[in-house]
């Protein structure tokens, strides 16, 4: 078990088991959750002997601690955490005027295969639990406090797929928005998926509405299939239709990820039948000139803003993500490839 990742009433339940008066749950959830400390001393109101219970009982609070950083020319940070079996992961600080975005991971490798992912290419190891899902803002609160700043927006783009940890996931996400926590709007929060239906589904009905990000990448079955194995599970109808019940129930745009590769997905002719997928639908798309890891080409300037008239011309919003952080490989996966490797 995991202190991060409990609610206060769980905190409650645990301390009372242990002879602990419940009241010190609330103090002790907020101090862990709102305060970011780092270690139990730092909980000041809360007497010497429960925090020797919990350093018993727990260690320290992080289930995580920095194993390398990289800092970009742009100001974005990538750091590789250790988790306590020692496997890695990684997490993007991506730092703008108006807000401090964080992009987190949800799994160590991933399961999806994706041809151009460099975490897909190592492999699935587990998912993270909830607690070293939401460590990996707090980690980075804890030093943004420092300089009066805070978290505003939080990513689930990092290593992994989300939907496929989906009860650790909502748990993080549900953490970070508790009142007595961190308390992050839920519309703060993007959770991206390669297309998981039975989960995209299982989000619509939840009470905590969080954005949803689809990675579609490619506008036929047959393309899709060839660079993302999760399509023939779940071709692009269905992958829709759950994407229009998803629209219905929470009345809430989704982003339509495009990772556009030369020669594989940007065509005019694929920029017109995406439009023709979207067309109506409430959306918008990303187009992300790819971040080549393997023999991927990225196409021109010129081709992705070709790309995206096509798509404004059909009145289907699009944006150009503003790329960051390639000069410390900033792609999903490729600092913990390097360390691999070494
Ligand atoms: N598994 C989830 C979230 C993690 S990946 C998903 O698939 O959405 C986050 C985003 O980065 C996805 O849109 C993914 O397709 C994209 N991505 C992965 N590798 C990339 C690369 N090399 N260049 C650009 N985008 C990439």
């Amino acid at each position: 078990m995991e202190l991060l990742g409990l609610f206060p009433e769980e905190i409650k339940e645990w301390l009372q088991s242990h002879g602990i008066p419940a009241f010190r749950g609330d103090q002790i959830f907020s101090w862990l959750h709102k305060h970011a400390v780092e270690r139990f001393e730092q909980m000041t109101n809360v007497p010497g002997d429960v925090i020797l219970r919990l350093q018993e009982a727990f260690g320290t609070p992080w289930p995580l601690e920095l194993a390398a950083r990289r800092r970009s020319l742009d100001g974005t940070e990538k750091y590789l955490f250790a988790l306590k079996d020692q496997t890695t992961i990684e997490t993007v600080y991506l730092p703008e005027e108006e807000r401090q975005t964080v992009c987190l991971s949800t799994q160590v490798g991933c399961a999806m295969n994706c041809s151009f992912c460099a975490t897909g290419q190592s492999g699935y190891v587990r998912n993270l639990s909830a607690a070293e899902i939401v460590t990996q803002v707090l980690w980075l609160e804890h030093q943004l406090r420092a300089f009066g700043k805070s978290i505003t927006n939080v990513v689930y783009m990092g290593m992994g797929e989300p939907l496929a940890n989906y009860g650790a996931v909502l748990r993080s996400a549900h953490l970070l928005n508790h009142p007595q926590g961190r308390n992050l709007g839920a519309r703060r929060l993007t959770i991206s998926t390669c297309g998981l239906v039975p989960q995209i589904r299982a989000l619509a009905n939840e009470e905590l509405q969080v954005n949803l990000a689809v990675s579609l990448h490619a506008v036929t079955d047959a393309d899709r299939s060839r660079i993302m194995p999760v399509n023939r599970r779940f071709p692009l109808q269905e992958l829709l239709q759950a994407c229009d019940y998803y629209t219905q129930q929470t009345n809430r745009r989704i982003s339509y990820e495009y990772a556009l590769i030369g020669g594989v997905n940007d065509s005019l002719a694929a920029a017109h039948r995406l439009r023709q997928l979207l067309q109506g639908r409430l959306c918008h798309v990303n187009l992300i000139p790819i971040n080549p890891v393997g023999t991927e080409r990225r196409p021109s300037m010129a081709k992705v803003a070709q790309f995206a008239k096509v798509l404004e011309e059909g009145r289907v919003p699009v944006s150009i993500r503003k790329e960051r952080g390639t000069d410390i490989e900033a792609a999903c996966g490729q600092l913990r490839q390097t360390q691999l490797q070494e």
